[in-house]
């Protein structure tokens, strides 16, 4: 049978590139087929912060980490709803990929490692030069080793003969190779997607907006292409929605601290300052999936201008729609509502007055007191809201930071159908399978760690298919 490759990798952002580096060290024929016009995808795009344990970059801060630790940790928040056998090698890999990448020239700055979640140590290791200072070391490491690569070349199908997988078909051409790794990212910019398989976001109706809008192509192709042959979609509306103001499509990850946050009930639900990998979750389970942040006339002239709570977690990331500026505007369009008094902030949000009056005497108590006797949390709250007029803007966990359902793989990258079996011929890695997620985003670089472990992982399970199968 004639193959024109060994190995075909669709999509060639993050996971791909690194599948594709690995099968060609192992000695196979690889092309990369890439929907845009360059290569790199939402890992290009991204914050570029990479989940590990034991790293050089640890051991430089003076961290004692290990996988077992990690594992622990992810298993333990997704509440074993996440595949233990995969873990393990995500786990495992995860300071080894990362040591890989700082062979490969990616910087991470020990300065700069942070918990990316809720972890006992910081595990989130941030690239310098974000997502670009990741990617830009795997493109010239693919154009280094002369992989061929194809861009705006959009797979539409694979081909299928006998039960086997044996290629793909792309601008009407058909292009055979025993071994085909899907590696197409996720579907935060497909609507029809979210519809249907992420109703939590897509509750939110327009506001929904995925922080992937600059990788055009991510629009859940790999599902499209697996479920045409039977493969299982699992991880059912998971994924890490972030919180937002409303206001077009900006990051703002976290809430500054200078906020009151209470859900409809007028009640406090979560301490303003948690991690948002916690935050949209919390969001989403209070009552109609959304809140208000209170703030009062001496918030918004002071703390909003105060440079250290422009960007609070130290993420490089700022807050710009908690500007002063920003906000009067948006309270002369009427999307942020004032009232003169507590009482008619209340009725204008619909809040009950009696109830958002005594959080407000419980808040100021705190503030007062500068301490938190709600969530026991170590940073002071300092901006009483008390000097009207006061301020309500409604926050929703409405931004996609990552779409959790898609692809089964077992721990050999294989694609499983929906009888739990490999269909031969298929691996996938990365934001395009669904069993990365479970409950919870564990913390921050989770997404990027196991699209770099799994994407080599694949690389090399798809080479050592096609000896077996060429
Ligand atoms: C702004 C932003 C910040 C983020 N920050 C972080 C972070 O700090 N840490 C973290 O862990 N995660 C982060 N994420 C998420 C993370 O970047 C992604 O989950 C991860 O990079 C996905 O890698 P991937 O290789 O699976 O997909 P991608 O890197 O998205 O690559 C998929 C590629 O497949 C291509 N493709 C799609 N369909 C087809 C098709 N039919 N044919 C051919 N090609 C196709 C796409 O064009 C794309 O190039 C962030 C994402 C964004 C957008």
């Amino acid at each position: 049978m004639a193959y024109d490759y060994d190995v075909i990798i669709v999509g060639g952002g993050g996971a791909g590139m690194c599948a594709a580096i690995e099968a060609h060290l192992a000695g196979a024929r690889v092309m990369v087929l890439e929907a845009d016009t360059r290569l790199g995808g939402a890992t290009a795009q991204s914050g570029g912060v990479f989940y590990a344990a034991g790293t050089s970059v640890q051991r430089a801060r003076g961290y004692d980490d290990s996988a077992d630790a990690m594992f622990d940790y992810v298993m333990t928040i997704n509440q074993w709803r996440i595949k233990p056998d995969l873990f393990r090698v995500i786990c495992d890999e995860s300071g080894p990929c990362l040591e890989w990448l700082i062979e490969l020239g990616a910087l991470f700055p020990p300065a700069q490692l942070v918990k990316g979640g809720v972890e006992p140590v910081p595990r989130a290791h941030p690239s310098a030069g974000a997502g670009s200072g990741i990617a830009d070391v795997l493109i010239n490491r693919v154009g280094a080793l002369g992989i061929d690569t194809a861009l705006a070349t959009r797979v539409d199908g694979l081909l299928v003969e006998n039960g086997q997988v044996v290629g793909i078909r792309a601008l009407g051409v058909e292009l055979r190779a025993p071994a085909v790794v899907v590696t197409t990212g996720g579907f935060g910019n497909s609507p029809e997607m979210r519809a249907r398989f992420y109703p939590t976001a897509a509750q939110h109706g327009d506001r929904v907006w995925a922080v992937h809008n600059a990788a055009p192509f991510i629009l859940g192709d790999g599902i499209t292409l697996g479920e045409s042959i039977g493969a299982a979609i699992t991880g059912h509306d998971t994924g890490l929605l972030l919180p937002s103001s409303g206001h077009g499509k900006n990051l703002e990850p976290f809430l500054p601290p200078w906020l009151m946050l209470v859900n409809i009930q007028a009640r406090r639900f979560i301490p303003e300052m948690a991690s948002y990998s916690i935050t949209g979750y919390a969001l989403n389970e209070q009552p109609e999936a959304r809140g208000w942040a209170i703030f009062d006339e001496a918030a918004l002239r002071t703390a909003s201008h105060d440079i250290r709570y422009l960007d609070p977690y130290g993420a490089g990331i700022n807050l710009p729609t908690w500007e002063e500026d920003t906000i009067r505007k948006r309270v002369a369009k009427g999307e942020i509502l004032v009232g003169e008094t507590l009482e008619q902030l209340a009725v204008k949000c619909k809040l009950d007055p009696r109830a958002l009056a005594y959080s407000v005497e419980q808040y100021n108590a705190d503030c007062d007191a500068r301490v938190d006797s709600h969530f026991f949390q170590q940073e002071e709250k300092a901006f009483p809201v008390r000097t009207g007029p006061f301020y309500a803007c409604e926050v929703r966990a409405s931004t996609i930071g990552v779409t959790g359902a898609g692809l089964d793989i077992d721990r050999e990258c294989r694609v499983l159908d929906e009888a739990g079996v490999p269909i031969p011929g298929l691996f996938a890695a990365g934001e395009v399978l669904g069993v990365l997620m479970g409950k919870r985003y564990a913390g921050g670089g989770m997404s990027i760690g196991p699209a770099v472990v799994l994407g080599r992982e694949a690389g090399r399970r798809a080479a050592a298919y096609r000896y077996k199968n060429a």
